[in-house]
């Protein structure tokens, strides 16, 4: 297609911003440098992140596009991605292979172990009220998606799990867990947003070495050096 002409910011994000194009049906994400963690609390510029989560979120998306409908449509230079403008459902839906993070915290478990099958969770998208979490019940009764959309998040969030499980896996790499976003464009449900370290767990399968966002959020290592990592070993 013909590079829409990019036009006015239409959200910040908290690593990425968002602009309108000239065409009202595609809009343009800008891949930041900022790295954020615990609601935006902690905050740095990273040289380089935007360029490394690109590339690895392009190297993702085109591997999923033959199979998951997305709002993905291209990149358009080092720091930029073309996508269908859809209209956000405000849900981040996390898909776990292990347990880590918030449900190693939540329930007092301990973080490394296996779950026996891919557990998923939803989250309200709200800074402030810090991300409350949702079960289906709450998202029909809050009027957030309905029925139908709901089956089909659950089975496109499950379908993205079994094949980035298995692309990760088969490159060393251990797909912990990691958040989606979907967005309705036209009456389709498509995939939208980012899938990167900085929304997915990824762990090393030699020695269960942090590669992703975690290194920033917890102090684990130069976050650039695992970004790389995971960009070369996914040929990103
Ligand atoms: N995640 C995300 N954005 C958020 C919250 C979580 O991308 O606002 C991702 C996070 O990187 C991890 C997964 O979702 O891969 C599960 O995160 P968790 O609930 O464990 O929360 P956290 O430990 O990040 O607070």
């Amino acid at each position: 297609m013909n590079n829409p002409k990019k036009g006015a910011l239409l959200y910040q994000g908290k690593a990425k911003s968002v602009y309108k194009t000239d065409d009202p049906d595609y809009l343009i994400m800008h891949f930041n440098d900022d790295a954020t963690a615990f609601n935006g609390k902690k905050h740095e510029i990273v040289e380089g992140k935007g360029e490394l989560n690109l590339r690895i979120c392009k190297r993702i998306f085109e591997f999923l596009s033959d199979r998951i409908p997305m709002a993905y449509v291209e990149t358009l230079n080092k720091k930029e991605m073309l996508q269908k403008n859809v209209e956000i459902i405000p849900l981040e839906v996390v898909v776990r292979n292990k347990i880590a993070g918030s449900l190693a915290k939540r329930f007092g478990k301990k973080a490394g172990s296996d779950l026996p099958f891919p557990v998923i969770e939803y989250f309200l998208k709200s800074d402030d009220l810090d991300d409350p979490q949702l079960t289906r019940s709450h998202i029909a009764a809050f009027n957030i998606a309905n029925r139908t959309e709901m089956e089909i998040i659950e089975e496109l969030a499950l379908q993205i799990n079994t094949i980035l499980k298995h692309f990760f896996s088969v490159r060393g790499i251990v797909l912990v867990d990691f958040k989606v976003e979907f967005g309705r464009y036209y009456g389709d449900i498509l995939l939208a947003d980012e899938i990167s370290p900085d929304s997915a767990r990824l762990w090393e399968k030699q020695d269960e070495s942090v590669l992703d966002k975690d290194r920033f959020r917890h102090n684990l290592g130069d976050l650039i050096e695992g970004y790389k990592i995971i960009a070369k070993r996914i040929g990103a």
